[in-house]
């Protein structure tokens, strides 16, 4: 059985800095796949690389300021060291302090020199006079802090955002013992693996139902800076095989400007519910409308699943909804009931006690977290007692039909099959490539 895996929270982009080092699993990419990829999806921010970029000398903070001289006109870079300050390298270029005055009195834009980080680039420009012409601050790998003097004498700032360019990439695997592990072998960062088995979210429980052999595709986005990899973006389309049954999914942006991910056929993967709503260690008792309680040691029917899992976990609310009950509710302990809609309620019992503020008439999201496992009332352990209610009547929450999201209809239904299909193809074109690749 998979172990759970914990992964980090979703590394930002500026944590992505350091250059991911491409391996055999990370399939280069097509030059036709990818000019018609970047052809849609080219993001064009208009704004250029410092020209005289390649002839910038690389300069220590070491050296001593008389070697700048020499450089006029040419790009002086440091790369900047825990503990120095703005100053410092002010001087390492030959400027004095006046030139530091009138870089930090430029206005608004100046803020970003008031914290400079270690690892930053910062480039100068000075004439054979000595005098300032041009200041580079790179904040992140796709922004610059630049400054310019202008023909009137005065220095002007302004922030330069580098063009990114997108790629696709892709990565697959069979999972052997862990899905992380696996996950990992195809050279999906940790984000990645985290999206994907929230992409799956709703048909498969990664903590328990992946099995040996199972195995994954993935097409992902790469962003690029002057051909330098500086993150990953989110993934396009992907496929996971569970136990023999095939799951596909496809991103695709609405009219209203929402990204999520849909069967090929249109489908949402979203439920209107999560069908389970607490990271759970075993199902203690089943759905039994003729069970003998383990506390009352009498038949009473079992109207609900029970989630085992130590006092504290927390419970999400299986689906968007508000609040009708909370607080002690006799064998139950402390309950919260969720009305979703008309026709659909769910309960959640023995918890130890409650999300800040929940109150009722609460709005909550699905996914939200609503309380914590305990075992107040009747329970002989810490778990969850799940209820899953349609029309009144209790349903088995681990087999009942949950209701679609929502579904892609209309006239933007051709569109997404066509993208979809395209898709579709690009990632077994990808995946024909690498098997010919790795001789497989
Ligand atoms: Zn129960």
């Amino acid at each position: 059985m998979i172990s759970k895996w914990r992964l980090p929270l979703a590394l930002t982009l500026l944590a992505c800095v350091l250059v991911f080092k491409l391996g055999s699993w990370s399939l280069p990419f097509s030059p036709s796949d990818e000019q018609e990829w970047l052809d849609e999806n080219r993001v064009t921010l208009n704004v250029s690389l410092p020209e005289n970029e390649e002839e910038t000398v690389l300069i220590q903070p070491a050296t001593l300021a008389q070697d700048s001289i020499a450089h006029a006109n040419e790009w002086q870079s440091f790369i900047i060291k825990a503990g120095d300050n703005l100053a410092l390298y002010f001087q390492q270029a030959g400027l004095d302090s006046k030139a530091l005055q009138e870089v930090l009195s430029i206005g608004r834009d100046a803020h970003y020199l008031k914290r400079i980080y270690p690892g930053q680039t910062l480039r100068f420009q000075a004439n054979s006079t000595g005098q300032l012409q041009a200041f580079q601050l790179d904040i992140d790998p796709l922004t610059t802090f630049a400054v310019q003097r202008q023909d009137n004498g005065k220095l002007i700032s302004h922030i330069e955002e580098k063009p990114i360019e997108k790629r696709v990439a892709f990565g697959g695997g069979k999972i052997l013992d862990s899905f992380f592990v696996a996950g990992k072998n195809a050279n999906l960062d940790d984000a990645l693996i985290m999206e994907l088995a929230q992409v799956f979210a709703y048909d498969i429980d990664f903590a328990l139902d992946i099995q040996p052999n199972d195995y994954f595709k993935v097409l992902f986005e790469e962003y690029y800076v002057n051909g330098v990899k500086v993150g990953n973006g989110p993934i396009v389309a992907a496929e996971f095989v569970n136990s023999g049954k095939h799951y596909q999914a496809i991103r695709y942006t609405d009219s209203v400007g929402q990204a999520s991910y849909y069967s090929p056929t249109g489908r949402s993967l979203k439920k209107a519910f999560i069908r389970t709503p607490v990271q759970y260690t075993r199902i203690s008792s089943h759905f039994n409308l003729h069970r003998h309680h383990p506390v009352l040691h009498k038949i009473r029917a079992h109207r609900g699943v029970d989630y085992a899992a130590p006092t504290g976990t927390p419970v999400k609310a299986a689906g968007s909804g508000k609040v009708v009950f909370v607080g002690k509710k006799g064998g139950y302990g402390n309950a919260i009931i969720l009305q979703h809609g008309a026709r659909y309620k769910t309960l959640y019992g023995h918890l130890s006690r409650f999300a800040k503020s929940l109150k009722n008439g609460t709005a909550v999201r699905q996914g939200q977290i609503i309380g914590y496992v305990g075992s107040t009332g009747l329970a002989s352990g810490p778990h969850l007692h799940f209820e899953f209610q349609v029309d009144g009547v209790h349903h088995n929450p681990l087999t009942v039909a949950l209701p679609q999201a929502e579904e892609i209809s209309g006239r933007t239904k051709s569109h997404f099959l066509a993208h979809a299909n395209d898709l579709l193809q690009l990632m077994s074109k990808q995946e024909r490539v690498f098997l010919a690749a790795n001789e497989i």
